[in-house]
């Protein structure tokens, strides 16, 4: 057991993302959330060895930010959203997302 959490089942609801889970659970998250924690290297940043934190340039976000215009699965276990600022870098684990509903 790998202790990840398989996604099931995706689907944008309005400004909300469905997401339903292998063990039967579901969670529900804002996009604006979604996109605000985005977990890849540019807008979270990437610590090395030393700790230093390194990061992209701050994004300028609009209105198109917060929107998809669609989401691909990756493998059993991710999402990447593709947002219609052109941003689709970020890929969100089934804990990831679980963990964004908190
Ligand atoms: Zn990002």
């Amino acid at each position: 057991m790998s202790g990840e959490l398989a996604i099931k089942n995706f689907e944008i609801v309005n400004d909300l993302l469905l997401v339903s889970f292998s063990d039967q659970s579901e969670t529900m998250v804002p996009l604006q959330v979604l996109r605000e924690r985005c977990p890849c290297a540019s807008c979270e940043g990437e610590t090395d060895a030393l700790g230093n934190l390194y990061k992209g340039p701050e994004q300028k976000l609009t209105a198109l930010s917060f929107q998809v215009s669609g989401i691909q699965p990756v493998g059993y276990y991710g999402i990447r959203p593709f947002w219609k600022d052109g941003h689709n870098t970020g890929i969100y684990t089934g804990e990831k997302l679980k963990a964004l509903t908190q």
